[in-house]
């Protein structure tokens, strides 16, 4: 036990939080960057409404974007790393 020995637990534990978090945001989070910007302001208002998330996964795949509905429903729950909802 010495002190030349000692261990970076941050510098490890921030390697780790960025292996298990690929890109740092859930499907919605990614989508919203790409999305048009229209799409993702509109995205942004349902998400925040009293929709059904099964409505607007469908809504968005009639649109042409691929999201499932349990990745809106987990971003919802603020279960994903997007700093914000
Ligand atoms: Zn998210």
């Amino acid at each position: 036990m010495t002190s030349d020995s000692a261990v970076d637990l941050d510098a490890i534990l921030a390697e780790e939080v960025a292996a298990t978090t690929p890109g740092g945001r859930c499907a919605v989070g990614k989508l919203l960057r790409t999305m048009e910007p229209d799409h993702a302001a509109w995205f942004q208002a349902k998400l925040r409404s009293e929709l059904p998330a099964s409505v607007i996964a469908r809504t968005l795949a009639r649109a042409g974007y691929d999201l499932g509905r349990t990745s809106i429903e987990r971003h919802r729950r603020t279960e994903c790393k997007c700093p914000t909802l």
